[in-house]
Order: C-alpha cells, then sequence, then structure tokens
C-alpha cells in the first residue's frame, strides 16, 4: 500500500486508487450498515485519516531522513533504490575478507556446501587461480610430507586452501565445486568434502563416480571421510564422492553429451563439454593432491575383483601401490584421458580403484575398498589405526581378456577372485535356439580379476578378466 501510494503519489492514478480506497471503504460501510449503524462512517473517517496522514509523512519528510530512521520506508524510495543497492556493496568488495570455510563436523547433518558464485562468461581467470594457489599448496604439502621418516612431535598443520576457501588446521568442511556449464543459477554444485588434519602431511584425494553409474565408490568416499578424526590426521584428505552428477542422476556411465567423462582428463577450458568439465576438476582441486585414488567399478555388467590399476612402468606409482593393503594390483599403463594419467603426468602419485559392478552397492567390495585406504593413511602416516596388514607386500598382475566366441547367454562355471588353470572351462555361452553350448576355456594359468555378469552376449564379448602373476608386471 505504501509503495503504490508512493510510486504513484506524482501520477493521476494515485487519484484513482484513493477513489478506490474509498470505493472499496464505502461498500464495506454499506455492508456494514445493514446490521448496524453508527459505526461504520467513524472507521472509514479514521481509514481515510491513517493514509492521509501516511502521505503526509512521506511527502513532508525527506527521504533520506525516513530512511535512515525506519528500515521499513526503504522499500517505497524508488528512484533511491537503484542507487542504494548499487551503492550498498560497494564497501564490502574492496576489503575482500579471508573466505574461511567453516568446520563442520562431517558425522553430523552437515548444511549443503555454499555454492561458489557464478563467474563472468570466460571460465579461465577462476581456473587460472585454481592452479596458481594450487603450485603453492602443492610444494608446501610435500615439504611437510616429514612426519612420515621423524617419529618425533608432529609438525602442526597449516591453512589449506582449495576452491577458493581456506579450511582450517584440524577441522572438516564440505565446500562446493561447479564447472559453470549450465545456465547461470541453474548450475549444479558438486560437494567436495575435506579434512585439514591438526598435523602436517600429504593430501590425498579421492574420487568417486567420474562414471554416474558407478556407485561403490561413492560409499567407500563416504565411509573412509567420515571415519577420519581432524584433530588426529597428518595431511588433507579431498573427498569428491560423485564426480558426474549428472550421469549419477541418471544412473548413466557418461556426461550428458554421451562422452566418457574419464578420456578428457586433464580437459581444456575451450573444448567439448568433458572437456570443460575434465579442465575445471582437474585444476580446482586434483591439481591440490600429492596423491590419488580414482575408484569405479566394472562397466557394462562386468564386476571386479578389488583391485588397482596402476602404470607399474612409473616407479613413483609402483611404489605408491605398496601402500593398498590385500590389494591385487594390475598392470595397466592406462590411456590417454584418463584421470589417473594426467594426474601422474602432473606429478601426483595416482591409481584407479576398482571394486565391484555398476549400479549397485556391494558391501564386501566397499569393506575391501575402506580398508585399502585406511591402510594407504596409515602407510603415509596419515592416521594411525594400529593396522593389522593381511599380506605385506600386493600381488601384482598382467592381465588378458577372454572373450566369447558365440553369441547367446553366458552362465560362468567361476567366481571372482578364483584361481584358474590353462584349459579349465571358464563358462559356457548357451544358444537358446540351437541348444548348443560353447565352453569358454582359460587360455592362461591365473585369477578371475574381474568377469561378465551371466547374461545375453555377443561373439567377441570380453568375458573373463585373467591376472597373471608377475614379478615386474608390464614389463
Ligand atoms: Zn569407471
Amino acid at each position: 500500500m505504501l509503495f503504490q501510494r508512493h510510486h504513484n503519489r506524482t501520477t493521476p492514478t494515485w487519484l484513482a486508487c484513493l477513489v478506490l480506497s474509498m470505493t472499496s471503504a464505502g461498500a464495506a460501510a454499506d455492508s456494514q450498515n445493514a446490521e448496524a449503524d453508527s459505526e461504520p462512517p467513524v472507521n472509514l473517517v479514521a481509514q481515510l485519516a491513517e493514509d492521509e496522514s501516511v502521505e503526509d509523512v512521506v511527502q513532508s519528510e525527506p527521504l533520506h531522513n525516513t530512511k535512515k530512521t525506519s528500515p521499513k520506508a526503504k522499500a517505497p524510495a524508488e528512484p533511491e533504490t537503484t542507487k542504494s543497492v548499487e551503492a550498498e556493496p560497494a564497501p564490502t568488495k574492496p576489503q575482500q575478507p579471508r573466505k574461511i570455510a567453516p568446520n563442520v563436523d562431517l558425522k553430523e547433518v552437515a548444511p549443503m556446501p555454499e555454492p561458489e558464485p557464478e563467474p563472468a562468461p570466460d571460465t579461465e581467470p577462476a581456473d587460472a587461480a585454481a592452479t596458481d594457489s594450487a603450485a603453492p599448496d602443492e610444494s608446501t604439502a610435500t615439504e611437510e610430507s616429514q612426519p612420515e621418516v621423524t617419529e618425533s612431535e608432529p609438525i602442526p598443520s597449516e591453512t589449506f586452501t582449495i576452491l577458493g576457501k581456506e579450511v582450517l588446521p584440524g577441522t572438516s568442511t564440505r565446500l562446493a565445486w561447479s564447472p559453470n556449464i549450465q545456465i547461470a543459477g541453474l548450475s549444479q554444485i558438486t560437494p567436495v568434502l575435506v579434512v585439514n588434519g591438526a598435523h602436517a602431511g600429504p593430501t590425498l584425494c579421492l574420487t568417486g563416480a567420474i562414471h554416474g553409474d558407478e556407485l561403490n565408490g561413492i560409499e567407500i568416499v563416504r565411509r573412509a571421510m567420515y571415519d577420519l578424526d581432524p584433530a588426529k590426521l597428518s595431511g588433507q584428505v579431498v573427498g569428491v564422492p560423485i564426480v558426474n552428477l549428472t550421469g549419477f542422476q541418471q544412473g548413466s556411465r557418461y556426461l550428458p553429451d554421451r562422452r566418457d567423462l574419464n578420456r578428457y582428463f586433464p580437459g581444456r577450458p575451450d573444448g567439448t563439454l568433458a572437456d570443460r568439465i575434465a579442465h575445471s576438476l582437474f585444476n580446482s582441486v586434483i591439481r591440490h593432491c600429492d596423491m590419488l585414488v580414482d575408484i569405479h567399478t566394472g562397466s557394462l555388467k562386468r564386476t571386479n575383483l578389488p583391485q588397482l590399476r596402476a602404470d607399474m612402468n612409473n616407479p613413483e606409482v609402483a611404489e605408491f601401490t605398496k601402500g593398498f593393503d590385500r590389494m591385487a594390483v594390475v598392470h595397466s599403463s592406462g590411456s590417454e584421458g584418463m584421470l589417473r594419467t594426467a594426474a601422474v603426468n602432473a606429478g601426483i602419485r595416482a591409481v584407479t580403484l576398482e571394486a565391484g559392478e555398476s549400479l549397485r552397492i556391494q558391501e564386501h567390495q566397499i569393506k575391501a575398498g575402506v580398508n585399502s585406504l585406511n591402510s594407504l593413511m596409515e602407510k603415509h602416516g596419515m592416521i594411525s589405526r594400529m593396522f593389522v596388514w593381511g599380506d605385506p607386500q600386493p600381488v601384482y598382475y598382467d592381465s588378458l581378456w577372454i572373450r566369447a566366441q558365440h553369441g547367446g547367454i553366458l552362465f560362468s562355471e567361476v567366481a571372482l577372485g578364483d584361481r584358474v588353470s590353462e584349459g579349465e572351462i571358464l563358462g559356457y555361452v548357451s544358444d537358446p535356439i540351437t541348444n548348443e553350448q560353447y565352453p569358454i576355456r582359460s587360455n592362461a594359468n591365473g585369477r578371475v580379476i574381474g568377469m561378465a555378469v551371466d547374461q545375453v552376449v555377443m561373439a567377441g564379448f570380453a568375458a573373463y578378466h585373467i591376472g597373471t602373476e608377475a614379478e615386474v608386471p608390464g614389463e
């Protein structure tokens, strides 16, 4: 009411307004007249008087004064509002307060991460800034990884800056990453969990669901991270449980453009959708890591024994694989565009952890994954769990795929993890029309490290992944 009246003060519509309010009041008075006699006219007068007095105040007092005395008066001042909107944020801008991330107890229901403000159309500056800030972080983190060696007093940690926020030592928080590929304001933010330990140490990054249908990794990241006590941690752990959020929501391995995100790292700021997402994640998160474990599952109805995929020709990566307890390590030099390949090229020790099957939550696979991450953190002096080691050394494998030679329905005779010998029947492909049974035999002595679940297959389908033990894999 107040706003309208003031707004229309100098225009003829104001009169109409007043007339309208009079007639409506009059109408009300008429209807009331039917029941009572004297009261309504008083009401009408009172109402008019009130309206007039308000009008008088607005007209008689300078707007600046009313603004100062009453915050409510802000709204009607139409020409002023545009000024004040511009004027208000101006003084706060130059200050640029430190963006300290809230200390959120990850074990409790935490608030949604604060989304990053939508940047200007060109994403370059933000990414460049992230890269810049990453460089010093990495160097300090590597220097700080001394407590592994020195058994004495732990060195206090420093503030960990990631995604434009400062995470104080001994705190945990939830941050937000967005590749900014959507309509402004519709951007989905991807939660990033960060635990900055009270003591200095290396930075470990965990990524899950780069393929949106691979669920075990999401749960592995959750359990590993929520089990950390910032007061006892040495170093930082950064977890992105669901990297491919759109794929996850649709139960799809791929990005909305049907591309496989894990073929586009480290990405490009001016390339395809996948290039841009990869570039953004790589620069704003991955470059902060000293170590990376990218968690996956088998694809296309195939399941994997919990295993690492690592380039054993890289000495640093080979050494890194020793930290994972009871894990089979399968040599794979990795293809161009894979996150682990790009990370290794950027000087980050990285492996892929495979566990189970897509679109499923598998308890024993998840436990194996969490166990191996705990052993890794213990090995690098990040946590102390009195960890009971299984095999002192992991078992290394070279691997080969055995394919179905006929179309039909695949029935397996072996299970994941079984040891098999050359010539042994692994399963059958049964032709439902001719009733022919075609056996699939192993062509090596080894272990079933991956296999297709029973399903309809066509000739050429990769059905069994056999790991052959190797002293020095990959050579
Ligand atoms: Zn995957």
